[in-house]
Order: C-alpha cells, then sequence, then structure tokens
C-alpha cells in the first residue's frame, strides 16, 4: 500500500512504543513468514491436480495433502505468535499515548475545557487511542500478509504458465491501478471530514438526550435541536458526495478483480484452442482455484489502506491535543500578602471571537470585602471570574492577588488562594467523603462531616444509603443539580481559601434548595473575600460593591445605594427585576 500522505505515522508509533517497538518489527516480519507459508499449499495442490490428471499413485497425493494441511496449521501458528507480539506492542503504545495525553492535559489552561468542550477531548482520549490501538493489534499483521498475498499469488501464477498468468495478472493490475486513484491525497482529508462529522454528531446526539426533559415537557420535536439534525444532514450529504465521489473508480476496480476469470476463460481457449493437453488442464484447473486468492488479497489491500487512514487522523487528533500550549508556569513562586485583587486594563478575547469577551477593566478589591458582578446575560461576567484563577491568561493588562502577578505565582500558589463554585463544578464517581475531601485531601472525616454540616448538606447525607460513603453515580445514586451545587460548596468550605469566587445558581427552581444555597454561600463567605457572579439582582443588595458589566465592559461600580442613586444601567435592571417579581400568573 503507497503512502497516502507524508506523514511518517510509523516513526510516531515506534516512539510511543519506546523498548516494545521491536515487537512490532518482529510481529510483522512473522506475520509476512505466516503470509508466504499459506502460499506454499497451492504448490502443493498445483501438485495434487498434476497427480490427479496425469494418472500417477493416488498414494502419492497423502503425502502432498498432509504436507499442504501442516503449512496451514503452521501458518497460523506463526500468525496468532505475530498478533501476539503486535497485540503486546499495541497496548504499551496506547498505555503510552494515554499517558502522554493526561500528562499534557493536567497542564492546559482550565478555559481548554470550556472552549474545546470536554466531550471532545475525552473522545480523543479514549477513541483516538483506542483506534491506534487496534491498528496495531490487528490491522499492521494482516496488511503484511496483505503485502506479502499479492506478490506471493503473482509470482506462483506466472511460475507454471507464464503467458495465462500474465493475462490473469493483467486486470489485476488495472484494478490496483483504480484501487489507488481511490486512496489519494484528497483520501486522507476525507478521512478527516468523517471523523470530524461523527464528532460533531455524537456530541450533538449527547447534547439531544441531555436535552430530552425539555422536549417532552414542551412537546417539542427534533427539530428544535436544529444544530443536531444539521449534523445529521451534513453528514448524510458527506456521505452521498463521497459515495458518488467513489463510484467510478469502485466500479472499475470491482469489474477488473473480476474480470479476472474472464481472462481465464480467454486464456484457456487460447491455449486449448489446437485440443487439450494434460498439461493445460492442469493449469486451467489450478487456476481457477489460485486466481480468485488475488482479488481477494487485493480487497484486503484496499481495507488496509482504509484502516492506515484512519490511523493517520487518529494520530493527527492526538498531535492536535499535545500541541495546545500550557499554561505557562512562573519561574518564580511569589505568595499573595493578602487576599486583594486588582485588575488593570484586563482584556480577554476567546480564540476565534471577533471582539473581547471582557475589556480594559481595571478595579480592585480590599481584602475581606464582598463584591458581586452583574450585568445582562454576555456581558463578560463569568469570564472575568475565571480570569482570576488563569481559566485562560489575561490578552492584555494584568491580574494581581495580594500584591503579586498571578501569572508570577506557581498554581497551586494561585489554588491556594482561590476557591471557586461554578455553576457547572463536577461531581465524581466516588464516594461523597471524598468528592469533599478533594478540597483538602488532608482533611478528617469530621473535617469534611463539618464542611458539609456548614454546606447544608445534612439533609442529603441523611436521606443517602451509606451516609457520606454512599458512592454517587452506583445503584441509581444521584444528586439533583442543587444538591451537587451545595456538595461542590462544601469541598470549597474545606478548603477554606481566602478568596472565593461563586457563581449564583439560575438553573434550580426549587426554593428550597435555593434558600439552603443561599445560607451555605453566605457561612462560607464569613471573613473572606468574595466575588459573586449575580445573575438575580435580589441577593445583590447587601454587597459591599456592585460592579456592573456591559458588553465586556465595567460601566458602573459602587453600592447599591449609589448605582441606584446614578439612575443608570444597574437601576434599570433592577427596576425591570422588580417589574419581573410583581408579574403574576393571571394578573
Ligand atoms: P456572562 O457570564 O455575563 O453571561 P460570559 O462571560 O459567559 O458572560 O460571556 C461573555 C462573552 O464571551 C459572550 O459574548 C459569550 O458569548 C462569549 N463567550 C463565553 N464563553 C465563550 C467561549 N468558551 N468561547 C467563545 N466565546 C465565549
Amino acid at each position: 500500500m503507497a503512502k497516502v500522505e507524508k506523514y511518517d505515522h510509523m516513526k510516531l508509533i515506534r516512539n510511543y512504543a519506546g523498548g516494545h517497538k521491536n515487537l512490532i518489527l518482529i510481529g510483522r516480519a512473522l506475520a509476512g513468514v505466516s503470509g508466504a507459508m499459506t502460499l506454499i499449499p497451492f504448490y502443493e495442490l498445483w501438485k495434487i491436480i498434476k497427480i490427479a490428471v496425469e494418472g500417477q499413485d493416488p498414494d502419492l497425493i497423502t503425502g502432498h495433502a498432509w504436507l499442504a494441511v501442516g503449512l496451514i496449521i503452521g501458518a497460523l501458528l506463526v500468525y496468532i505468535l505475530a498478533l501476539l507480539c503486535t497485540h503486546i506492542a499495541a497496548f504499551r503504545v496506547q498505555a503510552n499515548m494515554r499517558s502522554a495525553l493526561m500528562r499534557r492535559i493536567i497542564t492546559l489552561p482550565l478555559g481548554v475545557f470550556d472552549e474545546d468542550g470536554t466531550g471532545k477531548i475525552r473522545r480523543i482520549v479514549n477513541d483516538s487511542t483506542a483506534a491506534t490501538e487496534t491498528y496495531i493489534a490487528h490491522n499492521l499483521a494482516d496488511k503484511t500478509v496483505a503485502a506479502v498475498t499479492p506478490v506471493g499469488l503473482i509470482v506462483l501464477v506466472l511460475a507454471f504458465n507464464w503467458k495465462i498468468g500474465l493475462i490473469c495478472v493483467i486486470p489485476a493490475i488495472i484494478g490496483f491501478c483504480f484501487m489507488m486513484t481511490m486512496m489519494g491525497k484528497n483520501m486522507q482529508e476525507k478521512m478527516g471530514e468523517y471523523q470530524s462529522a461523527l464528532e460533531v454528531m455524537s456530541s450533538e446526539a449527547t447534547e439531544y438526550v441531555r436535552g430530552i426533559p425539555v422536549v417532552k415537557t414542551f412537546g417539542q420535536t427534533v427539530h428544535s435541536f436544529a444544530r443536531f439534525k444539521k449534523s445529521i444532514d451534513d453528514f448524510g450529504k458527506w456521505s452521498t458526495d463521497y459515495t458518488l465521489m467513489l463510484r467510478k473508480p469502485m466500479i472499475a476496480f470491482m469489474t477488473c478483480i473480476n474480470a479476472i476469470f474472464l481472462a481465464l476463460v480467454v486464456s484457456a481457449f487460447l491455449i486449448t484452442g489446437d485440443g487439450i493437453a494434460n498439461a493445460d488442464i492442469l493449469n486451467v484447473m489450478y487456476y481457477i482455484i489460485v486466481t480468485p486468492l488475488i482479488t481477494v488479497a487485493l480487497t484486503k489491500v484496499a481495507y488496509s489502506g482504509e484502516a492506515e487512514m484512519t490511523l493517520i487522523d487518529a494520530l493527527k487528533r492526538v498531535d492536535q491535543v499535545l500541541a495546545i500550549e500550557p499554561l505557562p508556569e512562573s519561574k518564580c513562586s511569589l505568595s499573595a500578602k493578602d487576599s486583594s485583587i486588582e485588575l488593570e486594563h484586563v482584556s480577554y478575547r476567546y480564540k476565534d471571537a471577533t471582539r473581547d469577551a471582557v475589556s480594559d477593566i481595571s478595579l480592585s478589591i480590599r481584602p475581606g470585602e464582598h463584591v458581586a458582578l452583574v450585568g445582562p446575560s454576555g456581558s463578560g461576567k463569568t469570564t472575568l471570574a475565571e480570569l482570576l484563577v488563569r481559566f485562560f491568561d489575561v490578552s492584555e493588562g494584568k491580574i494581581s492577588i495580594g500584591g503579586v502577578d498571578i501569572k508570577d505565582m506557581s498554581s497551586s500558589e494561585l489554588m491556594g488562594q482561590v476557591s471557586f463554585v461554578f455553576q457547572d463544578s463536577r461531581l465524581i464517581k466516588t464516594s461523597i467523603l471524598e468528592n469533599v475531601r478533594m478540597g483538602r485531601p488532608s482533611a478528617t472525616e469530621e473535617e469534611v462531616l463539618a464542611a458539609l454540616e456548614k454546606a447544608q448538606c445534612m439533609d442529603i447525607i441523611n436521606k443517602l444509603p451509606n451516609g457520606i460513603h454512599t458512592v454517587l453515580g452506583e445503584k441509581g445514586t444521584y444528586l439533583s443539580g442543587g444538591e451537587q451545587q451545595r456538595i461542590t460548596i462544601a469541598r470549597a468550605v474545606l478548603k477554606d481559601a481566602p478568596i472565593l469566587i461563586l457563581d449564583e445558581a439560575t438553573a434550580f427552581a426549587d426554593p428550597d434548595n435555593e434558600t439552603k444555597v443561599q445560607a451555605a454561600f453566605s457561612e462560607m463567605a464569613k471573613d473572606k473575600t468574595v466575588i459573586m457572579i449575580a445573575h438575580r439582582l435580589s441577593t445583590v443588595a447587601d454587597a459591599d460593591r456592585i460592579f456592573v458589566l456591559s458588553d465586556g465592559k465595567l460601566v458602573e461600580s459602587g453600592s447599591h445605594k449609589d448605582l441606584m442613586d446614578q439612575n443608570g444601567l444597574y437601576k434599570r435592571m433592577v427596576d425591570e427585576y422588580s417589574r419581573s417579581i410583581e408579574w403574576k400568573v393571571g394578573a
């Protein structure tokens, strides 16, 4: 199989295989030997036919037959040995790829998981490395056999009667040329498009499944998931175009490789034109058996080419993750003097965005101050809060905590200064104890319980069969969104960092949970510098200061009273909010 693109995938694989790379070589060599061994029985077959046609002693057949059977069994055993070698190497490659990915992922800015989506990265870590493993474990051995077999067959075919052999081989060669046109450079690109289309469709399908409750509740149809439908339509169109593109070369390929039989019949007539000789019958019978194998071998070559393209695509996807720049770690690790926060002309623009999500923001927060970020949806509140914990580094400007630029702090120093509870904080599938303990791994069980109590979680713990030892996600133990948020608050309570960033929940409409979350927030906020991302205005009036954002810019700041007196955006938002809560059903 010719290279489809100048991309040395085998070199990459050898690098990942490390000390096991020789096993790949041995595996391939054994597969080649096995491929050659499977061809020798055909020579024995020729001898058997010869004995039969020439009317020699039938007892002679037994020896050849046993030799053929022995060779086939031997070839099978050698092939199993080859697979053993390639499997061991494949598992090593997969493990090394996954650890290289995990080592890189842990150094990436947290924002990458927002921008590129955890789903996409998960797919690369799982599926792309699995595709590489499958290729090395299975396809590599098959590919070697697929390469050895046609060559051996052509030798076999030409050896006995080169004229018939040549007539049979010509259509195979033409077919092979058509196959090569299908495997052109364009094809690798198509394979990439195919994998990307699958990726989009699977992540949209996940969103769709998650959204089914909404669809059912509001009597919607699949059409309300426009992006999901579009991904299916796009995939359908892509598949049709792709099939049409391959139609002609595929027809030509199939016609040629099946024309080998026609060539055989024609050559049989040609050589037997002057009357049949025993040798001719022998050769024609032999060719009837052997030539279909050329077809099978060529089809295998085609499939091994496809597997190679899937592999190259998988390796490139892994490369993409490995190429993401890690968050630069500072060489000097300075410690914050206190829990004050200072932003100087901070701007941030998301990758590929046309405008800044936050633009030229300067503000300072005193230690122990409680501030709120408010503003219309999309005004940059979350982005600003995420910049404080280096989800991404600012595009321009500087953020300092306790007088130190956060880029001059080690990530552990920064994380020690700040706790955050974002709305989508996740719990992992382990016990509640371990989930909370992530906030401070050295904490005792009593300390974890005290944190859970402060975070108003005791009602959750009391209803679970094994209390804090209950494993989440197991035996149907699931928590509601609000309950999950309270557990993540307990985690932050346990961590007890001097600065708190809280994202007020909007999604959970249940009032009991809301009261508890607010109570947990207040308990946790004592003696801390707090930045609350407020989505509703009912909770911000008590804040020491309120920063009002609009279109990524800081437009107003001050206490609730100052801002009401200013009669600007904040007042308009408060008025609108008051009107909305006065609204009553049936009013
Ligand atoms: P808020 O929290 O006030 O609702 P955000 O900080 O989430 O606002 O968003 C500010 C702007 O940045 C919006 O225009 C939003 O569309 C954009 N934005 C947010 N997250 C991303 C992202 N991961 N990639 C690109 N743009 C984003």
